[in-house]
C-alpha cells in the first residue's frame, strides 16, 4: 500500500516521501480512504500510531482542490488540541506534509502567548488553524475569528481536552462552526464522557482503532 492508492493526490503523496513517508501506518490506511469520502470519524488512537496524518493529509487534499483563498477572519479547517506542545506539534506536521504547496497557509492560536499576533494571522485567513480550546474561545468571543465557513474539525486527544476541562469551550467552538463540516474526533480511551461528545459531534462516523 502506498499513499497515492490510499486517494491521495500525488503532490501530497510526494512531499510525504520526501519526509520519509512511504507506507502508512495501519491508521492511515483505515482512516484516509474514509476521510477522502468525505465521511465523519471516530478514531481510537495512541500518539506514535501516525494519527496525524491519518486526519490531516485528507484535510489538505480537500484544501489543495479548493478554488480561491480562505475568507478573512476565517480558517477552512480546525483542529483542536488540549496543550500548547501538541498544537504546536501538529501544525509543524501540517505545514510540512504542506510543503509542495506553498498556497496552503496555517495558523496557531494558544493561550499563554500574546494575542496580537494570533488575531493578525486570522484577519487575513487561513487554510488549517490548530488551536487550543480556552484561547479560540476568547478569540471568538471577541469576535476575532469566524468558524461559519469552516469545513473540517478535528478534535485530536478528546478525552484529555475533557479532563483539562475543555468541555464548554469545544462545544461552544463545535456549534460555532455549524453543521455544514466533515468532523474528525480522536482519543486514546473511550470513556463514557468521549462517548458522548462524539454523539453529539458525529455524524454517521466511521470508527477506526489503532
Ligand atoms: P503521530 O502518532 O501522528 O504523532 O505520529 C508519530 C510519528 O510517526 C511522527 O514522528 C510521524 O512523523 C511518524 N509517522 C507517521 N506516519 C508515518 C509513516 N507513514 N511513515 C513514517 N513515519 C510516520
Amino acid at each position: 500500500t502506498n499513499f497515492s492508492s490510499l486517494g491521495l493526490p500525488a503532490a501530497l503523496s510526494d512531499s510525504l516521501a520526501a519526509a520519509g513517508f512511504i507506507e502508512p501506518t495501519l491508521i492511515q490506511r483505515e482512516a484516509i480512504p474514509a476521510l477522502v469520502e468525505g465521511r465523519d470519524m471516530l478514531g481510537i488512537a495512541q500518539t506514535g500510531s501516525g494519527k496525524t496524518a491519518a486526519f490531516a493529509l485528507p484535510i489538505l487534499a480537500a484544501i489543495m482542490a479548493l478554488p480561491g483563498r480562505p475568507r478573512p477572519m476565517s480558517a477552512r479547517a480546525l483542529i483542536l488540541a488540549p496543550t500548547r506542545e501538541l498544537a504546536v506539534q501538529i501544525e509543524k506536521a501540517v505545514r510540512s506534509f504542506a510543503s509542495g504547496n506553498k498556497r496552503i497557509t496555517t495558523a496557531l492560536v494558544l493561550g499563554g502567548v500574546s494575542r496580537q499576533q494570533q488575531v493578525l494571522k486570522l484577519a487575513k485567513g487561513v487554510d488549517v488553524l490548530v488551536a487550543t480550546p480556552g484561547r479560540l474561545n476568547d478569540l471568538l468571543d471577541d469576535g476575532k475569528v469566524w468558524l461559519s465557513e469552516t469545513r473540517f474539525l478535528v478534535l485530536d486527544e478528546a478525552d484529555r481536552m475533557l479532563d483539562m476541562g475543555f468541555i464548554a469551550p469545544v462545544k461552544k467552538i463545535a456549534k460555532a462552526v455549524g453543521h455544514k463540516r466533515q468532523t474528525m474526533l480522536f482519543s486514546a480511551t473511550m470513556a463514557s464522557n468521549v462517548a458522548e461528545l462524539a454523539k453529539g459531534l458525529l455524524n454517521d462516523p466511521v470508527r477506526v482503532e489503532a
